[in-house]
Order: C-alpha cells, then structure tokens, then sequence
C-alpha cells in the first residue's frame, strides 16, 4: 500500500523532477499507518482530557509580545543609542538573538498553522519573515511542504543539500576539502541567513523551483507581499539605518546581527537531523514505476529526526519546543508549547511500535553528535548507510 504524505496537503500539488526536464512524479510513502492513526487519538485525549487548546494559548501571545519587545529595544537602541563598538557589537549580537528566536517562535508556529485557529493569525505571525528578510511564501514550499514531507531524503529535502560545500547525507558526493567541514561549516552557517536575504529568495522566484521541486511562482497577493516584504526589510537593514550612521557601519552590524541569526537557526535545525542518530533512507523502486520509501510517514519522521535537552527549560523557550523537533514534525499544526507534555505520548507509543526514539541528553552532546557526523560524512571510507539492495 502506498500512500502520500498524511500531514502536508500542499504537497499533493507539488512537482518533482529530476532536474532534466523530465516528467514530474511524487515519492510516496508505505506500510500501515496504524502508528500515527493510534498517537492522534492520544493525543486528542490529552488536550480532551486536560481541556487545553492545540491552538490560540494565551502564553503564545505574552512570548510574542516580549520577543517582538526584545528586538526593537535591541534595534532602536542600536539605531539611536549605540555609539562605540563596545556597545554596538553586544546589541548586534542581541539583535541576532531576537531575530532567530522570531523565527523559532512566532514565524514558525504561525507558518505551520499552528499558532491561532484563526488563519489571518497564523498569515500575520508568519509575515514576521519577512520583516527579518526571507519570504514567507517560499518558506512555506521549502519547509512547510518539502522538508516536512521529506526529511533527511537526499535529492528532495532541500535543507540537507548545501551543495558542493558540504556533505551532510551519506547518499551525497564526497569532496576532498570536506575532510574539514566539521571545522568550517560552522562558520559557513553564519552566511546562510545573509544568502537567504540577498540571494536565495530572489535565485528560487526567477527559476521557480527550490532544488529539484517545481514550486508555483507568487502571483498577485502573494507577489504583492514577497516584494512588500523585500522593501520593508531593506529599509529596515539598511535604509532607515544608513540615514543616521555611515554605510560601512550599516553593513557591519547587519553582518554581525545576520550572521549570529543564521547561526543559531542552522545550528538548532541541524541538530534535530544532520546527526549519528537520524536516519537517511533512500527510496526503492514502487510496482508500477516512480519510487516509494519504505516506510509509512509518520515512522519516517521519527526515523529522520532527533529531540535534544528536552529537560531544559530556558532553551525551550527560546528555540520555540524545537529541541522536541520530533513532536514538531509528527504535530507541526500544534503549538510548540505543548510539545514537552506530548513527547512523553510519543515516547510511550514509539516503543510500543517498535519505532526507534532518540533523543540527546544535552545541548552539548548534540552539537558534539552534529559535530561528529560532519567529520564522519567528510571521511573518505563513508558509503552509504542506508542504499536499497540493488
Ligand atoms: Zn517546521
């Protein structure tokens, strides 16, 4: 039995291809779906029982309130205050902090539906994107659809491909400098927001695709906000900026502040995936052509995915519950703040299943894992882990 992704309608209208032009078709995924159909009707008890809502939590809109506080007093004190480098690098540095946890928080609940029951909500929340510089509209095909679906498959998750910089799968060609990607990638992290900003959102726009995906271009509303939202950022990065100080200036703390941002959001992705612990399945091949995973959906985001310090409090708060990015991947319609209670659901019925939970104790031994994985990936001797038998 094959069946399309339970979670992401968006994807039923999404083109594959392979890059040649040849004729779209769509990975599908298999096996019995017993396992999520069992952990959504716990999970209805759970808010049934609790009489929670999934949904419009009142601590979700005092978070909003005091992230959207912390970056304008980072950003007007930088813009009107900061005078001497010892002030200007720290409130760079908190300006970044903010902007990353903007994007944990308030974007990526409200981009996955997940904030309000109302959807104008969810559409306001999300747009903070595009006031910290990226697209609402392409992040909405690139995460909501394609990453969601397919995480951790070479060729269609697009966040596991940087290219020739890195190799992050071991489906993924090995180059010779990636004996030190365990080293440099680090630093690299720090451009990805900078390249999103300048580079990304405009390079997917012209060729209407986001790596092997065909995606819609934006047209009307869409394309009135995609454009909207470029003029607001950049007046607000460097037009309104560049008014009061000298553009050398500008540029060094838009650099600093994107750069601590693209950091901390690569870091905290990549720590849920590109680890030891994850998993990288490959498609096989499906009677009556295309190509099929092997397992069903739910039991692949399990397999891809890796919680970490799921004890600590003050880091889940600011990086919106995704140390508990398994949870986030099985419920992205829930908001993040009930993400603690529900792992222990999905904890318990993964082992009934015999489903594989995995989950770093601490911050620091998940980065040492992402560390350890990139220098694995670097190393010649690495095959692929997971290749179907031929
Ligand atoms: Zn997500």
């Amino acid at each position: 039995m094959t069946q399309a992704a339970p979670g992401n309608t968006d994807i039923a209208n999404l083109g594959m291809s392979n890059g040649s032009g040849s004729e779209p078709s769509r990975l599908k995924f298999s096996g019995s779906d017993r396992f999520i159909r069992e952990l959504r009707k716990r999970v209805d008890a759970y808010f049934e029982r609790t009489g929670r809502s999934k949904r419009d939590c009142p601590q979700m809109y005092f978070k909003t309130a005091t992230i959207l506080a912390w970056f304008a007093t980072s950003y007007l004190l930088l813009l009107f205050f900061a005078t001497s480098w010892w002030t200007v690098v720290p409130l760079a540095v908190v300006l970044g902090l903010s902007i990353a946890a903007i994007g944990f928080n308030i974007q990526h609940d409200g981009g996955h539906r997940a904030y309000s029951n109302h959807q104008w909500v969810n559409k306001i929340m999300a747009l903070t994107l595009d006031l910290m510089g990226g697209s609402s509209y392409m992040w909405d095909w690139k995460h909501n659809s394609i990453h969601h679906t397919y995480p951790n498959i070479d060729g269609q998750d697009d966040d596991i491909n940087l290219g020739f910089l890195g190799r992050l799968a071991p489906q993924q060609r090995r180059l010779g400098f990636h004996r030190y990607q365990g080293i440099y990638l680090w630093l690299l992290y720090g451009f990805i927001a900078i390249k999103w900003h300048l580079i990304d959102d405009f390079y997917q726009l012209f060729r209407g695709r986001i790596g092997a995906h065909k995606i819609p271009r934006p047209k009307g509303k869409d394309l009135a906000i995609f454009i909207a939202g470029k003029v607001v950022f950049f007046s607000i990065a460097f037009g309104i900026p560049m008014l009061l100080h000298p553009w050398w200036a500008v540029l060094l703390v838009y650099g600093l502040a994107a750069f601590v941002s693209g950091v901390v959001l690569s870091v905290v992705f990549q720590l849920a995936h590109c680890v030891g612990e994850a998993d990288f399945p490959v498609p096989i091949a499906a009677e009556g052509g295309g190509e099929r995973m092997q397992t069903d959906w739910a039991i692949h985001q399990v397999q891809t995915t890796v919680d970490f310090a799921r004890g600590n409090r003050v880091l889940c708060w600011f990086v919106g519950g995704l140390n508990f990015q398994i949870e986030h991947h099985l419920f992205h319609k829930i908001c993040h703040i009930h993400y603690p209670a529900l792992s222990k659901l999905v904890e318990e019925a993964c082992h009934e299943f015999g489903v594989r939970y995995a989950a770093q104790k601490s911050l620091f031994s998940a980065i040492a894992s992402h560390f350890h994985w990139l220098v694995r990936m670097g190393q010649p001797n690495v095959i692929a882990n997971d290749l179907p038998a031929a």
